[in-house]
């Protein structure tokens, strides 16, 4: 596949991109763009990835994969269960502010160890060893929150635990960043949520925070 001609420069486009490339991750039609010779000696002296994006480190959900997008497509920053601290946002608004990308995907997935840890942590007890702990303390504010009807946390289900901590993740982000909320409000840049299923592939919106065309675009809830 040869290099791309033209990067997207809008959320709306890098948007639509980037769901082109996970259909053809989830239909097994990979393009393998951006991949060759010519692409890898085009970025020699700069990049201008399209996204970034922000998720959980977890070893099957490699974003340029997962998107079939190659070198210097995507700007990814990865912590266990996408958890944020000031060195992964100041990373997230390196690649917006400094290098332009006019979108930032959040992306979780099912079957998150972190946030499993984290539930077992909060109800057993169990503390994960070294600065393990770390990241199981930064999933907790996601979450704890499910707890004020009183119903212990480990009755919800994967899936419910998953969605509060992709949707507080988004929303904690554009909270922190002034700079990120500052290009959203301008329509520079969105913040995208997104649940990534392990057995078939596909990445689905959980949240929109600014405007990403086809009407998708929302006002950021607070928290
Ligand atoms: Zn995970």
């Amino acid at each position: 596949m040869t290099a791309a001609t033209t990067s997207p420069t809008t959320p709306a486009a890098a948007w639509a991109e980037l769901c082109s490339g996970n259909v053809r991750f989830v239909e097994d039609r990979m393009l393998h763009p951006s991949q060759g010779i010519d692409r890898r000696a085009e970025l020699s002296a700069e990049q201008h990835p399209f996204a970034v994006v922000f998720g959980c480190s977890d070893s099957r959900v490699a974003a340029e994969i997962i998107f079939d997008q190659g070198l210097g497509d995507l700007f990814v920053v990865r912590t266990a269960g996408h958890v944020l601290d000031t060195t992964v946002i100041g990373s997230i608004e390196y690649g917006v502010s400094v290098l332009g990308a006019p979108l930032v995907v959040v992306l979780a997935h099912d079957s998150c160890g972190a946030v499993a840890a984290t539930v077992d942590a909060m109800t057993t007890g169990n503390v994960p060893p070294g600065f393990v702990q770390a990241v199981v303390d930064r999933v907790i504010p996601s979450i704890v929150g499910l707890t004020a009807s009183g119903r212990p946390l480990d009755t919800f289900d994967a899936a419910t635990l998953g969605h509060e901590h992709v949707l507080h993740t988004a929303r904690q982000l554009h909270g922190y960043s002034v700079s990120l909320a500052k290009e959203v409000t301008e329509g520079r840049c969105a913040i995208v949520a997104l649940e990534y299923t392990l057995a078939d592939g596909r990445a689905r919106v959980a949240q929109v925070i600014g405007d990403i065309g086809a009407g998708m675009g929302v006002v950021p809830p607070q928290d």
